[in-house]
């Protein structure tokens, strides 16, 4: 496959970007290489990002390798096989295989990697390209008329275009939709933690998840672990999703491995024995959005919200991060072909055009995803297990495996979106996503719309 990339714009402009995480600096990174000028203003006295592992699927391989990323992050990342998804009693009831199946079939890698290499790969790279980084810099206000953003010290920005990528509880989308609700307890959290595989080795029965590098889930009552690995396979990353035990507000707290021991008692015994192995754990809450009605300033100011900035998600599809990526690819492939200044504001609304319907499906599907991985034992968890027994079709409740979610999920390419875009945008069509169907009109989509509480 031949790599697809960006072109250089003639017409130079200044983007403010507001936050940078793996898409505000995935973006000024697609920005710079589309020929524009770009300030990344991060909150953060320090660059990096907390947290352990992270997924990137074949959609943001592509990207990353257009941006000149992927042998960096190809190299510190593990290659998975397979996906395996168990019961929690430890049968397996369903599989899809990565390599090399899902990475020929979509021509791009599917990789695990740590998210501070990650970033740190990306940040190098802007870095490279002369994006100006500011740190300590938290951005409170917004001047939509003049394109100004002021932070927290005082000192105020100027810029042709402000992009909001200040994550889920997002100060520029507030400012933008003038409300202060964009982000939605999801009544779960998450434990993450990271476990030296070498103790692993010392335990017997535990090879079966150390010796091919797999993710594998085990879906239970009310709770679904997620397995795979990083650094060559070094580390074993573990993140549990179970309901949210937090109070209001708290949105990271310390845990400890004897809350997974309790919780786990009754499940596959080789979990525990993992979980007894771990040094360091915390627990996050989890937080996502509701399809917002712009992600554009209504009053024609030159700004747009992108990433958990505008929609934020369940991780349960293993997607927040790389539709971040997307969004950065689709603008700045768009503002590489501005012709005038007059373009502004139709390319930002064609930016959420083509991007909104798409990050609303993973946010939904990832929803969806809560009921089918934690149904407790019953007739439910039945109809679940009977379907993943039976042929991989449209509804298959393992969305990884289902072939026209897995298309729509994996199938995507960036650069065809922004051909597409444009050529429309230029016959004067309205551009949006083509909306495949992804959920049957049958028993099955009530199946995959399933509440796990009636
Ligand atoms: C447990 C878990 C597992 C996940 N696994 C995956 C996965 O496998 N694959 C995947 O694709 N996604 C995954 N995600 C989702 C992914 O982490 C997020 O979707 C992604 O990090 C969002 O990136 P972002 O740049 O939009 O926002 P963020 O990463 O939240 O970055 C926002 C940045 O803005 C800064 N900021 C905030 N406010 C301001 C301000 N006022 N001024 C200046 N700066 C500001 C912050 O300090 C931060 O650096 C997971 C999430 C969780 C919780």
């Amino acid at each position: 496959m031949t790599t697809q990339g960006f072109e250089k714009t003639k017409l130079p402009l200044t983007f403010i970007i507001v936050g940078a995480g793996l898409g505000g600096v995935a973006a000024s990174i697609c920005l710079k290489l589309a020929g524009h000028n770009v300030k990344l203003l991060e909150n953060a006295k320090e660059l990096g990002e907390v947290g352990a592992g992270i997924q990137i699927p074949p959609p943001s391989t592509k990207i990353l390798e257009a941006i000149g990323c992927l042998d960096k992050v190809s190299k510190a990342s593990v290659h998975p096989k397979d996906i395996l998804v168990h019961r929690y009693t430890g049968e397996i009831i369903s599989q899809q295989n990565l390599i090399p199946h899902v990475q020929d079939k979509y021509q791009g890698q599917y990789l695990h990697i740590h998210r501070a290499d990650y970033h740190k790969i990306l940040v190098d790279r802007a870095k490279e390209l002369n994006v100006e980084i500011y740190l300590d810099s938290k951005v409170v206000a917004i001047d939509f008329e003049k394109t100004t953003v002021t932070t927290e010290s005082g000192i105020t920005h100027s810029g042709d275009i402000i992009v909001g990528y200040d994550g889920v509880r997002s100060t520029t989308r507030n400012l933008l939709t003038g409300r202060n609700d964009g982000a939605y307890d999801t009544g779960d959290l998450a434990y993450r933690a990271l476990i030296d595989v070498e103790d692993m080795k010392k335990v017997t029965g535990l090879e079966r998840f150390y010796e091919t590098p797999n993710i594998t889930f085990h879906y239970g009552p009310n709770i679904h672990v997620v397995i795979y690995f990083l650094h060559q396979g070094q580390l074993c990353n573990v993140v549990v999703l179970c309901p949210d035990t937090l109070e209001n507000n708290h949105f990271r707290e310390e845990a400890t491995k004897e809350e997974l021991l309790e919780m786990f008692k009754d499940w596959d015994q080789d979990l525990s024995k993992i979980f007894n192995l771990i040094k360091d754990v915390g627990k996050w809450k989890l937080q996502d959005s509701r399809e917002l009605d712009t992600w554009v300033h209504r009053d024609g100011g030159n700004v747009i919200i992108l990433g958990d900035a505008s929609h934020s998600t369940l991780p349960y599809l293993a997607s927040g991060a790389s539709q971040a990526v997307e969004d950065a690819a689709i603008l700045a492939g768009l503002f590489s072909k501005i012709e005038s200044k007059d373009q502004i504001q139709d390319l930002l609304y064609l930016t959420e055009n083509l991007r909104k319907w798409r990050s609303s499906q993973v946010v939904k599907g990832s929803k969806n995803c809560q009921n089918i991985y934690h149904l407790p034992d019953g007739p439910k968890q039945q109809k679940r297990d009977s379907l993943l027994a039976g042929p991989k079709t449209l509804g298959y409740p393992n969305r990884f495996a289902d072939p026209v979610f897995q298309d729509f999920l994996w199938g995507y390419n960036a650069f065809d979106e922004i051909e597409r875009g444009w050529k429309e945008y230029k016959a004067g069509i309205k551009s949006t996503y083509n909306y495949p169907n992804l959920y049957l009109n049958g028993e099955e989509a009530e199946y995959a719309n399933i509440n796990r509480t009636n």
